[in-house]
């Protein structure tokens, strides 16, 4: 006989944290609610990791950064879950769920049962060796997921100072990456096989104003290539990063960031998938009625653009696990989740905000020399994206609140001309 809850949260990261908040807003009573999650410590803001984690002057470090400090929020610290008399079950990963009898088995064999479940597992990072590459358990190459990375990461940099650093993967970690690591005095080059860096939402124009800052910064792009081996030595140490154009490039240090798939592993079989995430409703309930799903690992419906995306912003984790905490809690009061994707990044001195769907005709606006600058997505004759660098408060607002609109766009020349002022006046 095993523990059994109410509710049952099953993953410790963003999601769970603001979830839990939620829970107690609403109003739960000691003892109705349990977190399992692998991770040692309670939720915490996990982008803070690439960024106040990573600083040589006074990083971040938990308690910090626990969720929900990254909304303006309260911190939920281990003092805050035992006051609210919810159970958190730490450092325990969940090794199978069985949804048709509402129990979860952890690793140290215990069975607890729930009358709903929370799914949020979020994402694990892709290896090198789903790509044949092989090495990535060698002491001074490091993934970044979770607070062990990170501190892995930390005592890498620590270890070898003015080191080269290779980073692997042009995307969000790649990039938030290189300049923690420059920051930090490394000597850093980014290899990634696309034609620009972040190459999922970025158009080359606006690539290339950020691979030029990060030019200035001392930064090195190899480009159009990837790794095809790595050099180790006797004791298990990557010297040189060996790329499939045939060069070579010596090696401290190597961080890699490229892509992550959702944990679903657990309720495949047992629920419905679609687009590699659960398949959940605007309630952010999956085929199991008993069973929601929010976060990294959660395919819902986007209303703004009529169909289901699954996405990997903390924004989203945050939004979708209060979204489900109503759904549960107050089934008829609650409407569909309606959600408008915002992205965001923080680096050296630049910080950018995106909201909408990065799909259209694209029209760019601004000052790309170092000023305020940004693109708008058009699709349909409607905007349906917007980028902005360099904005202030009411500037983001303002894009994101016409993006959300949607306005006809008749003439997009007159869009480019009318710039940032398009979305002020909209
Ligand atoms: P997670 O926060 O990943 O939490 C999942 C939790 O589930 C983890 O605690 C994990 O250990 C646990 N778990 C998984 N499987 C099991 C199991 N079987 N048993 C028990 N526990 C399990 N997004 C932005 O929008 N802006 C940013 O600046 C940004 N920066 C980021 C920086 C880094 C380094 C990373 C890694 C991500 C960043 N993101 C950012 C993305 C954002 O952090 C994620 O979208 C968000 O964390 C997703 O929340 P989640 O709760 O779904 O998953
Ligand atoms: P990503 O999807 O952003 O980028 C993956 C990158 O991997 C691609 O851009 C590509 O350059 C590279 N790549 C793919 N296959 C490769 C190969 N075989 N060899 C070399 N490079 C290859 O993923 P990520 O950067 O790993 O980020 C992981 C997760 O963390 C994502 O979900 C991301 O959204 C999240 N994250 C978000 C932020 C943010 O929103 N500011 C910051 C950090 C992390």
């Amino acid at each position: 006989m095993g523990r059994a809850f109410l509710y049952v949260i099953l993953g410790g990261g963003v999601a769970a944290g603001y979830a839990a908040l939620e829970f107690t807003k609403r109003g739960i009573s000691h003892g109705e609610l349990c977190i399992i999650s692998e991770e040692p410590v309670p939720p915490y803001e996990r982008p803070a990791l690439s960024k106040g984690f990573l600083l040589p002057e006074a990083p971040a470090r938990l308690p910090s950064f626990h969720t929900c400090v990254g909304a303006n929020e309260e911190r939920l610290t281990p003092k805050w879950y035992k006051e609210h008399g919810i159970e958190l079950v730490l450092g325990s990963r969940v090794k199978s769920v069985d949804v048709r009898r509402k129990t979860l088995l952890t690793g140290s064999g215990e069975t607890i049962s729930y009358k709903v479940l929370i799914i949020a597992t979020g994402a694990r990072a892709l290896k090198l060796e789903e790509f044949g590459v092989k090495g990535s358990d060698s002491e001074n190459v490091c993934y970044l997921r979770d607070l062990a990375d990170a501190n892995r990461l930390v005592n890498l940099m620590e270890s070898c100072p003015g080191g080269n650093a290779i980073v692997i993967g042009g995307g969000y970690i790649g990039m938030e990456c290189a300049a923690s690591l420059v920051i930090n005095r490394m000597s850093v080059t980014m290899v990634f096989p696309e034609e620009h860096c972040m190459a999922r939402l970025f158009t080359p124009k606006i690539a290339s104003f950020y691979e030029e800052f990060y030019k200035s910064k001392g930064v090195k792009f190899v480009k159009g290539t990837i790794l095809s081996s790595f050099d180790i030595d006797s004791n298990g140490k990557v010297t040189a990063v060996n790329l499939r154009d045939g060069s070579s490039l010596p090696a401290d240090t190597v961080v890699v960031g490229i892509g992550i798939r959702p944990n679903t592993s657990l309720f495949e079989g047992q629920l419905t998938l679609e687009k590699g995430g659960i398949k959940v409703n605007g309630k952010m309930q999956s085929s199991n009625s008993s069973v929601y799903a929010v976060g990294d690992v959660a395919t819902f419906p986007v209303k703004v653009f009529g169909e289901s995306r699954r996405l990997e912003h903390v924004d989203s984790a945050r939004k979708s696990a209060r979204h489900a905490v109503g759904a549960i809690m107050e089934q008829n009061q609650v409407g569909e989740f309606d959600y408008l994707p915002f992205f965001y990044s923080r680096v050296f001195t630049l910080s950018w905000q995106f909201y909408g769907d990065n799909a259209g005709d694209v029209v760019h606006f601004g000052d790309f020399s170092g000023g305020t600058f940004g693109a708008y997505w058009v699709r349909n004759s409607h905007l349906v994206g917007s980028f902005l660098e360099g904005g202030t408060k009411e500037e983001y607002e303002a894009i994101a609140k016409a993006t959300r609109l949607k306005p006809a766009v008749e003439d997009v020349a007159e869009l480019e001309r009318q710039g940032l002022g398009f979305a002020v006046t909209v």
